[in-house]
Order: C-alpha cells, then structure tokens, then sequence
C-alpha cells in the first residue's frame, strides 16, 4: 500500500504517554486534565441517557446545544451566529479542524501555518492536496511578524490557520495580531481557520479575542471549539465548527459523511450545563492557580520559564543546563525522573533545537509538587 501520510508516524502525544505508562512516571505530557468533570454535568449526562435522547442527533447537532453556543459567542464577542446555519456540533475540535482544512483545500492550495503547531493540521492539508507553508517562530516568541507572515503569501494561498490560547507555547494574540490578520485575510481573500479551544483559560487578567470579535474577519472564517477543555472532559470528543451560512454548508457536506452526528445525550448535558456561565467563565482563575503553584515549585531548577499566557501548558526552556535535544531530555526526564512532558520540537514541520520542554498543569496540586519535588532533587 502507498502511504498516503509517508512522513507521519504515531504522534508524540501517544508515545509519551506509553512512556510515562511503562516508567510509572507523572504524566505532565499529554494535554488533558487529570481531575474529572463536575458531578452536576455526570447528573445531567444521567439525565438525558435516561430519558431516551439515545438516537442520531440532527446532522448538524442538537438544537438546544447550537442555541448555546450561538448565545455564549454572542456575549463573548457580539457576532451573531445562526444556530440552524452557521453552527454545527463535531466530533471534537479535531473533526472541526479536519472538516474546515477539508472543505476549502484543494490540490496544490497553499495553507499559512504558523509554527510551533498543534500536530494534527499538516497532515489534513496534506491529506487534502494542499501545501502548508510555514511561518516558524521560536517557543520564546514575543511577538508575531507579521511582515515575514506577508512574504510567504502567493497567488495559490487559500487560508491561513491560527490559534489563540496557543498550544504549545502559551501565547494568547493581542487585538494587534487580529487586526494584523484581518487586513492580511482581507487584502488577499484568505480563508481563516481560528482553533480557539483554549478560548476560557487566558491569565493575568488577559482577554481570549476571538476571530468572531472582528466581524470582516468571522465572515471569511470558521471558529474551532471544543468542550473537552472547557468542562475536563476530553474524552467525550465533544466540539464545535462556527461559520458563516455559505461556508457552513460546504463545511456540513463533508461532515455528515465523516461522522453524520455526533454523541446525542452529551450534547443535551453541555447545552443545559453552559445555560451558568459560571461554569466557564471560572476556568481561568482555577488554572492561573495551578500555573501559579507549579512555576512556584520549579523555579530554582534553572530553566527559563516562559510566560503562559493561556492555556494549560508551561514551556521551558532549558538551553542554560543541558546540550540534549528536547526529544532525548523528555525520555531521560521520564525513565530516571519520573516525570514525563512533551518535546516542544514535536511541534514543527523539519528539525528544530529550541531546548524547549511543554508541561501540561492541568494536574491535580499534589502531582504538580510531587512532579516538582522530583524535578528538583534531579537538578
Ligand atoms: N487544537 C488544539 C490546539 C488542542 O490542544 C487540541 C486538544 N489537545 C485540539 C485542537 C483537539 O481538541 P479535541 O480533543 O476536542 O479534538
Ligand atoms: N491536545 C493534547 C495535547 O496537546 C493532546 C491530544 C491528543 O493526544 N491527540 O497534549
């Protein structure tokens, strides 16, 4: 059989933690929360699994959860989205990204990625014919270059992928970055896929601003979400694509063939859990702590923090205590340590050297210390 995918292998996420699995090590790789979901959401999963809501959802996802979403994005950002048309519900905001790089890619189109860059983007370009070009910033990024974005645009661009809250590195975009974006898009009829699944956990009293906030820009884009970050709940694959009526259309041909609908009684739980916003709006606070606390117990180690500003994640950079590269320094860190993070190269589309660690906090406090505990007596 040809490879369809010849430069793809098992992502880092597995491997890492198989590793942390077989050395018995504290699993601060791969990005999900240790801690479960709220037993108000377990009742109201309950709820509807007992009261028959145990067939297809519609296509496009069940109602009351599109209402939800159309609800909290206008409150966030004051763009109106149609819950019949412009929003559909998806397996996760994996399928999302899939969905939205699959219906506007075609062969030979050439994709903007900005790289660091969540790993599953690349091979669905690639997937769909399409050349990803690449915008390759340092972990330790401060800023964006926008004139260097400019210089990679051709006549055969036909959309770029962003993502604030970023992962791996933290970073959350400035309204600068957007207007940046929307001129860019405008200037040379982009297509924007924004992953926003971090969208409630930005710090320091930071604001998450969203693509849909810029209304010339959500008119050319389709917003990624997902549940799985905002509620803990990674497992139940739960996300959602927004986008304007036409690109929502094709974006939904393709959709109902990969999955059609996806899991009926959680979305009803999600639709009816989001009606308190509190339920989201407390994330950041919770997770400002735990970053708080872990930077707090790592901090004599030597490693240069870099500043998270979102998301769950801590990136480190040790290039001042060691000359491995960030592959051989996370198996090390895991088989003798006990503690496992993810290479932050693992995140770029050729070889790079940053000696960058990413350590996802999204642990409960005693393993945060514990996995500090032994990061330190390593030192
Ligand atoms: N994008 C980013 C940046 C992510 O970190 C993740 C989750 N790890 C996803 C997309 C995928 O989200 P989901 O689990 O909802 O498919
Ligand atoms: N998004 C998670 C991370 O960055 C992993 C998701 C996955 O394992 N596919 O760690």
């Amino acid at each position: 059989l040809q490879s369809k995918l010849p430069n793809v292998g098992t992502t880092i996420f597995t491997k890492m933690s198989a590793l942390a699995e077989e050395y018995k090590a504290l699993n601060l790789a791969q990005g999900f929360p240790e801690f479960d979901c709220s037993p108000d959401l377990q009742r109201l999963v309950d709820k509807y699994v007992r009261s028959g809501k145990n067939q297809y959802a519609p296509m496009p996802g069940a109602l009351p959860l599109r209402e939800a979403i159309a609800l909290k994005t206008f409150e966030a950002s004051g763009y109106e989205y149609h819950p019949v048309t412009d929003i559909t519900i998806t397996s996760g905001a994996t399928e999302a990204l899939f969905v939205a790089i699959s219906t506007v890619v075609h062969p030979g189109d050439e994709v903007i990625v900005f790289e660091p860059a969540y790993d599953s983007y690349v091979p669905a370009i690639e997937l769909s014919g399409g050349i990803p070009v690449f915008v390759t910033l340092d972990p330790q990024y401060d800023s964006i270059d926008w004139e260097l974005v400019k210089s990679r645009v051709t006549d055969k661009t036909r959309a770029i992928i962003i993502n604030t809250p970023h992962n791996p590195t933290g970073k959350v975009w400035a309204a600068s970055d957007l207007r940046a974006l929307a001129s860019l898009s405008e200037e040379h009829d982009l297509v924007v896929i924004s992953d926003e699944v971090y969208e409630y956990i930005v710090f320091d009293g930071r604001e998450h601003i969203s693509v849909a906030s810029i209304p010339s820009l959500a008119g050319r884009s389709f917003v990624c979400g997902s549940f799985g970050k905002t509620f803990h709940t990674t497992g139940w694959k739960l996300g959602y694509c927004l986008a304007p009526a036409d690109l929502t259309a094709e974006f939904r041909k393709i959709h109902q063939f990969l999955v059609f609908s996806v899991v009926t009684p959680f979305q009803f739980a999600v639709a009816e859990y989001l009606t308190e916003p509190e339920h989201y709006l407390s994330l950041s606070a919770f997770y400002q702590r735990k970053r708080d606390l872990f930077n707090e117990a790592i901090k004599d180690i030597g490693f240069v923090l870099k500043p998270s500003e979102g998301s769950f994640f801590q990136n480190v950079s040790y290039a001042n205590l060691s000359d491995e590269n960030d592959l051989a320094l996370a198996e090390r860190l895991t088989r003798e340590v006990g503690v496992a993070s993810i290479p932050v190269s693992a995140f770029y589309g050729r070889e790079t050297d940053f000696k960058t660690l990413r350590f996802c906090f999204a642990k409960h406090d005693e393993t945060l210390l514990k996995a500090a505990g032994l990061l330190n007596a390593a030192r």
